[in-house]
C-alpha cells in the first residue's frame, strides 16, 4: 500500500513539494520561485500559468528526489497562499485575468468606502475588517474591468477560487471544485457562523453564487487527480490556507494553543475552539482546520514588520552582512543599554492600528552601539509579538500557556529566549519547522487514513527545543515598561 503524503504548498513567492512519510518525516523536498508581477504602484498579480507551472516542476522533482512515483503517494495535502484570487472560464479552464495577490492593494479605496458603510455587517458575519487583502473585492474587480467578465459569471460561464481551488480544479482537470474553511473564510463572502456562502454579501459585491466552490473541511477526500496529470491518480486529501496549516501543524488543536510564525511579518494564531471570539483589539476571528465539519473559531493577529526588520539592519543599516549574525552580534553587548527600536515602517498594526506611525529608535547615548541597535530591533520583534498575545488574552478570556513558534527568524535562539522571557511563558521550536507543509500533509493523512487520529499523529513528534522564562519580574516589567513609552513616541 502507497504509504507517502505529498505536500504542495503554494506559496506568494514560490512553491514547494515535500514528500512525507508515514512517520512524518521529510523524505525529499523541491522549491521554484515564480515571477511576482507589479503592473502599478501598489499592484501585486501572478501568472496561473506560472502558478500551475511551478507547482508541476516541484511535485516532479520532488518525487524524483524521493525515488518514488504517483503510484507510492497516498494522499496529496495543499496548502497555499489565502485570498489571492482566481476567476477562470469554467468550460476552457482558462483564466480571464491574472491571479491578484492578496498584498494587491488595488481595491483600498473602495475598502475604505466599506469600512465607513458596512463594517460591522461584515465583521458580524465573516469575522474579518473590509480590506484589500481579501478575496471579495478582488473578484468584484475583475467582474467591472474584464470586458465581457460580468455578463458571462451571470450566466454560469465563470467560476472562482482561491489558489487551493484552482490547483483542485487543474489537477483534476475541472472535476474537483472545492475549497475548504480555511480558505473561503478569508474571501470575505463566507459566513464563519452558519458556514455558508453569505447571500447579502454575494449581492454586495455583485457576484453570482454559480462562481463559488463546495466548501469542505480541510482534511477530506476532496477527489482524484486526473490520470494525466501524474501519471497515475492521486487522491487529494487536504487543502487549507498557508497560515491555518502552520497552527494544525503545530498541532495547536485545542482551544488556547497558539502559534506564531516569524516571517517577513509575524503571524500570530489562536485556536479558540467553538467559540467564535470577538475582538475589541482590533484581531480578526477566523476558522481553523479540522477533519470534521465542525471547524474551530482562531483568532488571528499580525505583526507587519518581523524579520523584516533584520533585513533592514542588514540592507538598510548594513550593520550585519547576513540574518543570522543579529544573534551574535545582539549578544556582545549585555543588555539594550535603553535603546529601543519600534520598527513602523509602514505604520503599527494590532493592537495599535496607527497606519500614519513610522519607526523611531529612542534612548541613543554616547554608548550606543551596533550591538545595542541589533539587540533592539530582535527585542522589537518580541515585544510586538507580546502585544498580540495581551490582546488575544484579553479578547478571549483565555489563559495563554505556551507559545509554539516556526518561521525563518524563529531559528535565531537569542530572539526566542527573549521572547520567553518577556512573554513569561515557554517558548516552543518543533524539531521539524516546515509546519506549513506539515500541517497539510497531517490533514491529507488523517483523511486517508494514514494516521487514525490526532494521537497517532501527535506518536509522530520529536522533541523540539524549549525555551523557559528566565528573568526576574522586577527586569521584565522594566522593559515592558520602556517599550511601552517608546511606543508612545512613535504613534502619529
Ligand atoms: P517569509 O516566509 O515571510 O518569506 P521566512 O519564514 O523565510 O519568511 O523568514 C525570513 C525572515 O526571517 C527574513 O525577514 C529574515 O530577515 C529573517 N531571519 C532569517 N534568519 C534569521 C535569524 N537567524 N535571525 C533573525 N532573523 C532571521
Amino acid at each position: 500500500m502507497s504509504r507517502f503524503i505529498l505536500s504542495i504548498d503554494q506559496g506568494t513567492t514560490s512553491s514547494r513539494a515535500i514528500v512525507f512519510d508515514e512517520n512524518a518525516r521529510i523524505v525529499s523536498m523541491a522549491q521554484q520561485e515564480f515571477k511576482q508581477i507589479y503592473p502599478k504602484s501598489g499592484w501585486v498579480e501572478h501568472s496561473p500559468q506560472d502558478i500551475m507551472g511551478s507547482v508541476m516542476a516541484v511535485v516532479a522533482e520532488a518525487l524524483v528526489r524521493a525515488e518514488i512515483s504517483a503510484e507510492d503517494v497516498a494522499a496529496i495535502g495543499i496548502t497555499n497562499q489565502r485570498e489571492t484570487t482566481l476567476v477562470w472560464d469554467k468550460e476552457t479552464g482558462k483564466p480571464v485575468y491574472n491571479a491578484i495577490v492578496w498584498q494587491c492593494r488595488r481595491t483600498a479605496e473602495y475598502c475604505g468606502e466599506l469600512k465607513k458603510t458596512c463594517a460591522d455587517a461584515i465583521y458580524e458575519k465573516t469575522g474579518l475588517i473590509p480590506d484589500a487583502y481579501f478575496s471579495a473585492t478582488k473578484i468584484k474587480w475583475i467582474l467591472d474591468n474584464v470586458a465581457g467578465a460580468r455578463e458571462r459569471a451571470e450566466q454560469g460561464g465563470l467560476l472562482f477560487g482561491t489558489v487551493d481551488t484552482y490547483l483542485m480544479w487543474q489537477l483534476s482537470k475541472g472535476r474537483i471544485f472545492a475549497t475548504d474553511y480555511t480558505n473561503a473564510a478569508r474571501t470575505m463572502l463566507f459566513n464563519i457562523h452558519t458556514l455558508k456562502w453569505d447571500e447579502e454579501l454575494l449581492a454586495l459585491f455583485g457576484i453570482p453564487a454559480s462562481m463559488l466552490a463546495e466548501v469542505r473541511p480541510s482534511g477530506w477526500n476532496f477527489g482524484l487527480t486526473d490520470k494525466k496529470v501524474f501519471g497515475s491518480p492521486v487522491p487529494v486529501c487536504g487543502a487549507v490556507g498557508d497560515q491555518q496549516s502552520a497552527l494544525f501543524g503545530q498541532l495547536c488543536t485545542e482551544a488556547g494553543d497558539l502559534k506564531n510564525t516569524y516571517g517577513t511579518g509575524c503571524f500570530l494564531l489562536m485556536n479558540t475552539g467553538s467559540r467564535a471570539v470577538k475582538s475589541r483589539n482590533g484581531l480578526v476571528t477566523t476558522l481553523g482546520a479540522t477533519c470534521t465539519d465542525r471547524p474551530p473559531y482562531v483568532l488571528e493577529g499580525s505583526v507587519f514588520v518581523g524579520g523584516a526588520v533584520v533585513q533592514w539592519l542588514r540592507d538598510g543599516l548594513k550593520i550585519i552582512s547576513a540574518a543570522d549574525e543579529s544573534e551574535t552580534l545582539a549578544q556582545t553587548v549585555e543588555d539594550n543599554g535603553g535603546v529601543y527600536l519600534v520598527p513602523a515602517f509602514t505604520g503599527l498594526g494590532a493592537p495599535y492600528w496607527d497606519a500614519a506611525a513610522r519607526g523611531t529608535v529612542s534612548g541613543i547615548t554616547r554608548g550606543t552601539t551596533r550591538g545595542h541597535i541589533a539587540r533592539a530591533a530582535l527585542e522589537s520583534i518580541a515585544y510586538q509579538v507580546c502585544d498580540i498575545v495581551q490582546a488575544m488574552e484579553k479578547d478571549s478570556g483565555i489563559k495563554i500557556t505556551r507559545l509554539a513558534v516556526d518561521g525563518g527568524a524563529s531559528r535565531n535562539n537569542f530572539l526566542l529566549q527573549f521572547q520567553s522571557d518577556v512573554l513569561s511563558r515557554e517558548v516552543v521550536r518543533p524539531r521539524c519547522v516546515e509546519t506549513t507543509a506539515l500541517g497539510a500533509a497531517y490533514l491529507a493523512g488523517l483523511a486517508a487514513g494514514i494516521w487514525k487520529d490526532l494521537n497517532e499523529v501527535r506518536g509522530t513528534l520529536k522533541e523540539g527545543r524549549l525555551f523557559v522564562p528566565d528573568m526576574d519580574v522586577a527586569r521584565r516589567e522594566k522593559l515592558l515598561g520602556g517599550w511601552k513609552t517608546a511606543v508612545g513616541k512613535t504613534l502619529s
